[in-house]
């Protein structure tokens, strides 16, 4: 099977006598691909869903092969979301390709408007950012393997200097192994990573790397708003549950904490087995509850599992509306909840659902408001957390549980199958006893905006 290996050097750079990270030298080296004269050779992304990122030191991005400098000309390329600079080779290439250059921070502020935390950013002394704000790749190829082997080289940084990313902790080398797809080239670039006086909560096991198939890690620069040990504490304890409820292979996660300088309270974005969770200042003054933080991972952490990889926009009732039910069920069910928090927790979703003055809009009709107000962002999760109670309450008679009907789209997921609607559809039919109308009707109604009600057999019966 065809390859290309990628080796990829981080070496953060530090300024002030805090010694405190300011840039990542970023040094790779690309084997077992030839590029021909005029070929795409390397693409860096500058802006991904509205955010600014791939900012580089004045020195530029520095191409070179086994015959020395390889001039090089650069274009900008748009498709979809992201917008890139691409470079091409003035000469066909011999032997390895090295790429280096200096990955800049992007600069925030008070008046930066929150959106998806992919940038890379100075936060307290440290770097911290996902992968597509600094590593670049070569373009895709068509059904080719690519290896990456990731270091970090930390010679030349302040003592308690750390580094980690979606992938593990410390030094490296990390290996991975990635089928190239569409905008992600290497794998590396749907990870965060962190550097610098790094502060990490590890699970029991981890701190010697002994079982890296058992790992639940968080890591902060300097002092959030709020002690993450508790609720770290918590959320292993969850992840773990959940990991052996989904049946999960891999059983790692790691979050990652980040100061937002600019409103961005409870805010978060999730990448390959990681999240990267953002607090602000104004949680000094209102601090959110131990319970509401736990709430907003939980939902992050049943992504892992319940997630469709062929879906229309129209459909993120599903991945939503199952977050919101799984991660109050299994709080409660793992003893996170007790009998009367769960009861408050479902009740305040419904009450959120039916007050929505959308609740009886067509989803698709709900999906073109999504951005313009808060109701119609909320009206999926809503809606599909009552679809849940309903489906589950239609099963009861049938001895089922919507767990039946998640559990296996989950499998097929993790075993690496493409999951659309219509195997939630198939699935659901299936557990109806073949009634493929009712199974369809079901969803339809939901979707067209009908009023649900669940019934009483819709919730996880009480001790
Ligand atoms: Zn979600």
């Amino acid at each position: 099977m065809a390859s290309t290996n990628i080796d990829v050097t981080l070496t953060p750079l530090f300024t002030g006598s805090q010694g405190s990270a300011s840039a990542l030298n970023v040094n790779q080296v690309i084997w077992g691909r030839a590029f021909r004269q005029g070929q795409d050779i390397f693409e860096l992304f500058i802006n991904t869903a509205s955010i600014d990122m791939g900012y580089v030191s004045d020195a530029g991005v520095l191409f070179s092969d086994a015959e020395g400098e390889l001039q090089v000309t650069e274009r900008i390329k748009k498709s979809g979301p992201v917008t890139a600079r691409v470079w091409k080779t003035g000469r066909p290439t011999v032997g390895n390709v090295s790429v280096i250059y200096t990955a800049l921070p992007r600069l925030v502020s008070r008046d930066t408007k929150n959106g998806p935390a992919l940038d890379l950013r100075v936060d307290q002394g440290g770097l911290i950012g996902s992968g597509m704000a600094f590593l670049g790749t070569p373009p895709n190829e068509p059904e080719v393997t690519i290896l990456t082997t990731l270091r970090w080289d930390l010679s030349k940084s302040p003592q308690g200097t750390l580094a980690a990313w979606s992938m593990g902790d410390g030094e490296g080398p990390f290996e991975i192994a990635t089928k190239s797809l569409v905008g992600i080239a290497s794998g590396v670039q749907e990870a965060y990573f962190a550097v610098g006086p790094l502060h990490r909560m590890t699970s029991p096991d981890d701190y010697m790397h002994i079982n890296e198939a058992d790992v639940f890690n968080m890591y902060w620069f300097g002092t959030p708003t709020f002690d993450p040990l508790p609720l770290g504490t918590r959320l292993q304890m969850l992840f773990r549950e959940m990991s052996a409820f989904f049946r999960d292979r891999g059983n790692r996660y790691r979050i990652f904490l980040r100061h937002n300088p600019f409103r961005g309270s409870l805010t978060g974005t999730a990448l390959r087995r990681s999240f990267m969770y953002g607090y602000d200042d104004s949680e000094r003054d209102c601090p959110p509850s131990l319970q509401d933080r736990e709430a907003v991972l939980a939902h992050e952490m049943v992504h892992n599992w319940v997630l469709l990889t062929r879906e229309s926009v129209a459909d993120n009732w599903y991945h939503e509306g199952l977050a919101e039910y799984y991660q109050v069920l299994l709080r409660f069910r793992f003893g996170l909840l007790s009998a009367r928090e769960y009861l408050e927790q479902v009740n305040e979703k419904l009450v959120a659902y039916y007050t929505n003055p959308l609740v009886t809009w067509s989803l698709e009709r709900v999906q073109k408001m999504t951005w313009n107000m808060t109701d119609a962002q909320r009206m999926p999760y809503m809606r599909g957390f009552a679809f849940a109670l309903q489906v589950n309450d239609v099963f009861r008679t049938a001895r089922h549980s919507i767990d039946d009907l998640v559990g296996p789209l989950a499998d097929r997921l993790q075993g690496g199958e493409s999951v659309g609607v219509e195997d939630y559809l198939q699935r659901l039919s299936q557990l109806l006893g073949g009634d493929e109308i009712r199974a369809d009707r079901l969803v339809t109604e939901m979707k067209e905006g009908k009023l649900l009600i669940p019934r009483v057999h819709g919730l996880e019966q009480l001790p």
